[in-house]
């Protein structure tokens, strides 16, 4: 029986929002039977290095990547950066801001709560955070849990950390010529996220291609844990309309909190060019 590689393209550790460290992270992975591995945290790249060097340890193929926010047309859109270089200086300096950007966010997102009778968010967050320099809404969610708030970390999101409710900050992000320029001044190919995540209609989705598309765009995730098996075909019919490379990732960010665990996805349809397919 021919197998093919196990591709996960995307994954988050304690350098962003993830569980585990990127040294455990990468050794799951392998547990897990995938062959090539990239690392994506969110604004982030100091977890690279240990996730390397693990995988060269233990025979695993690594990718450097990224998962830049951006902001456009009023909502937060996610790019996948892969093979990114992460000595980049240009790149460096844009996921540097985006992060100081996080940091004022999370001291806003504290005093909303707080005015909804939910003291010391700030300082519950950060006891979540490893990387001191990258706090995100999950930080807040599992404090949320702690405190029994709410049960789960996706309840937090639902009653706190969404549009629309006491604890969502409205956030510019980088601009999404920004987010594509970083990515590409360190070498990388950009793939959009998650799309069916993202609240566009048809129309407003199929404008952001092009957008991305002429902004140097070249990918998308078809196969990821956000998606239903109607979105895996929703969105290869749409990779193959605009000619984007096809990616694969479970968006993995620790055991108990993700539904798809490493590596645990479906194959990409054989008639999809995968963004892997020059590597
Ligand atoms: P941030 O970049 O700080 O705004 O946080 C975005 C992250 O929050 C995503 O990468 C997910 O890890 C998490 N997230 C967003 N929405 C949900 C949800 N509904 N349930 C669980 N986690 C979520
Ligand atoms: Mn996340
Ligand atoms: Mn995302
Ligand atoms: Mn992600």
């Amino acid at each position: 029986m021919q197998t093919v590689p196990n591709y996960d393209l995307h994954c988050h550790s304690t350098a962003s929002d993830g569980l585990l460290a990127p040294v455990d992270l990468v050794r799951r992975a392998a547990g897990n039977g995938v062959d090539v591995l990239a690392l994506t945290d969110h604004d982030e790249i100091c977890g690279l290095a240990e996730a390397r060097a693990e995988a060269a340890d233990i025979g695993l193929r690594f990718v450097n990547g990224v998962e830049v926010s951006v902001s456009w047309g009023g909502i937060t859109i996610h790019i996948v950066g892969l093979n990114i270089d992460p000595d980049n200086p240009q790149l460096q300096q844009g996921l540097h801001a985006i992060r100081e950007g996080r940091t004022e966010r999370a001291k806003k997102m504290a005093e909303d709560l707080a005015r909804v009778g939910i003291p010391g968010s700030l300082e519950g967050a950060y006891a979540y955070v490893d990387n001191p320099n990258l706090i995100g809404r999950t930080h807040f969610a599992r404090f949320l849990v702690e405190k029994r708030y709410v049960n789960d970390v996706k309840s937090a999101f639902q009653h706190y950390l969404v549009s629309g409710k006491p604890g969502y900050v409205p956030h510019q992000w980088a601009t999404l010529e920004e987010g594509l320029g970083y990515i590409k001044a360190g070498g990388g190919v950009a793939v959009v996220a998650h799309p069916g995540r993202y609240k566009l209609t048809r129309t407003e989705m199929r404008k952001f291609f092009g957008e991305f598309k002429d902004g140097g765009g070249s990918g998308v995730e078809v196969v990821t844990s956000s998606h239903t098996a109607e979105q895996f075909l929703e969105y290869a019919i749409l990779a193959k309309e605009f000619g984007f490379l096809a990616s694969r990732g479970s968006d993995f960010h620790g055991p108990g909190e993700s539904r798809i665990d490493l590596g645990k996805l479906p194959n990409l349809n054989a008639d999809l060019k995968p963004v892997w397919h020059d590597w």
